[in-house]
């Protein structure tokens, strides 16, 4: 019972995917053990039937044989006694029968030593029987002859001596004969015990095979039944710990813009003081009324404003990722023509560009195309993917911005001539927060979020986000938005 216990263990803790496998193997190899059975039982029973035919047909051929061997005795026999000619019809017809029957036997026997060797016995025995009756034969027309010119009489009793003379021969022959014959006999009694043995055999396997297949059969239904059920329960698992992920994500989510949103009134706060405070050092600088150098204290406002103003940015883009999770009505959706309403966008883009003395280019050889967009979101993704390629090309470098179609696609390819991104790094850039370390690039005024908002911005719209690149020779980027039907 114990063992049985350890083994159904052993059993369920195997993956799925080799106890489904085991499962069709039962019935599988049930079949074709079967299968391999009953071939080779039916190969060795045709081949017992085939000797036990060929024995057969050769004890015929020897009946055959000592029948003729008595036919011809006798004819010679009823000749020497009577003298009369159609006794000689079975002799003559004996003599013919003879070598042809002696020559099947020996072509049937070939593969027989011993009855080869015994055959050989015969045939000298049968020849040397059979020139006796020759000679008999020969010898009595002469005396028949003589005698009916009665010029010699022959007594009876020197013609029976005369004819028990191949007596002794025709007895050896016949005994040769018969031994042969028992053999045979013996050889097919022994096929026929193996022929029914293998029969016995085959039923048996028959039996047996049938009973492990029907067994493996239900045995197969049964556990497929305990798998079935045990995936049931796996679903019915990952739903619930599914829709728990849901709830942590959308709490999570909502924390997010919560503490966002709750963040966004102390920084305005403290940075509306440190500009206030600011105002006044200036006010006082001003008035000079005091010997007190007030640089320090400028110094230390101004970085208050500096940092709260990246907070309030880190904040501001914390709060649109949280907003704008999963996806957008339909209402916010309207019809945009992206050709002049890139275009603009790429213009009001020029001043940042050329102030970093970077030459920016707009694309595009058709005069409309209509995508469903968010007028007030679509905007930022495109800034942020110019923002990165001002940010990381060098002076001197090129932007330039094809708008094209493909398909039921709308493309818009941001492509630069900077500092590109490393392989390795390429899988990660959507990811919050990641950020490529940069040396001597403006890596300070980035937090990681832009890509991730402008990927999350393209994606509510139905679309794709994707990137190539190449280290030290530049980037591309490339958002697909399906195009209005
Ligand atoms: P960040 O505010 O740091 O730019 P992003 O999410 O916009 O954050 O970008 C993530 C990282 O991807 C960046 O730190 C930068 O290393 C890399 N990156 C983005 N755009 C480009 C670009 N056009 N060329 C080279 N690297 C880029």
């Amino acid at each position: 019972m114990n063992v049985l216990k350890i083994y159904l263990n052993y059993w369920n803790k195997l993956p799925i995917r080799i106890r489904g496998t085991v499962i069709i193997a039962i019935p599988v190899t049930c079949l074709f053990t079967t299968l391999f059975a009953f071939a080779w039982l039916k190969l060795s029973l045709i081949e017992d039937e085939e000797w036990v035919q060929h024995t057969q047909i050769v004890r015929l051929e020897t009946k055959h044989l000592l029948n003729a061997l008595i036919d011809a005795e006798t004819g010679v026999r009823g000749y020497g006694l009577t003298f009369r000619e159609e006794f000689l019809t079975p002799y003559n017809q004996a003599i013919s029968i003879i070598p042809e029957s002696l020559e099947r036997l020996e072509y049937l026997v070939t593969d027989n030593p011993e009855q080869t060797l015994l055959l050989q016995e015969i045939q000298s025995i049968t020849q040397e029987n059979l020139e006796i009756f020759d000679q008999k034969i020969t010898l009595q027309s002469e005396v028949n002859k003589l005698r009916d010119s009665d010029e010699v009489w022959v007594p009876a009793d020197a013609l029976y001596e005369w004819l028990e003379e191949s007596k002794a021969t025709m007895d050896e022959a016949r005994l040769l004969i018969n031994r042969f014959a028992e053999t045979e006999e013996n050889l097919l009694e022994e096929r026929q015990v193996h022929q029914q043995l293998y029969r016995q055999i085959t039923w048996n396997i028959l039996c047996i095979s049938a009973g492990i297949g029907v067994l493996g059969f239900f045995l197969s239904i049964h556990l497929f039944y305990q798998l079935e059920r045990e995936l049931a329960t796996r679903e019915l698992n990952l739903q619930a710990s599914n829709q728990r992920l849901q709830v942590v994500c959308e709490q999570l989510q909502r924390f997010t813009a919560n503490a966002s949103h709750e963040l966004r009134t102390p920084l305005a706060a403290v940075l509306s003081n440190a500009q206030v405070g600011l105002m006044d050092i200036a006010e006082l600088e001003e008035l000079q009324e005091d010997e007190i150098d007030y640089f320090p204290l400028r110094n230390r406002f101004q970085k208050i404003v500096q940092m709260t103003k990246k907070m309030s940015d880190l904040v501001g883009q914390l709060l649109f990722l949280a907003r704008h999770e999963g996806g957008l009505n339909s209402e916010s959706l309207n019809p945009v023509d992206l050709a002049p309403f890139l275009q603009q966008l790429v213009t009001d883009f020029l001043p940042e560009a050329q102030a970093k003395s970077l030459e920016l280019t707009y694309h595009c050889t058709q005069t409309s195309i209509s995508v469903k967009a968010d007028i007030s979101l679509l905007p930022q993704a495109v800034i942020n993917l110019l923002s990165n390629a001002c940010r990381y090309t060098p002076a001197g470098g090129k932007i330039d911005v094809f708008v094209s179609t493909a398909q039921n696609w709308a493309i818009i390819e941001v492509k630069d001539t900077g500092v590109g991104i490393p392989p390795d790094a390429l899988s990660h850039i959507f990811e919050r927060f990641y950020r490529v370390d940069k040396k001597g690039y403006e890596t300070t005024t980035g937090f990681g979020l832009g890509l991730a908002i402008a990927q999350q911005i393209v994606q509510i719209h139905g679309g794709k986000l994707e990137v190539s690149s190449t280290l030290n020779q530049g980037s591309i980027f490339t958002i697909r938005l399906p195009l209005m039907g």
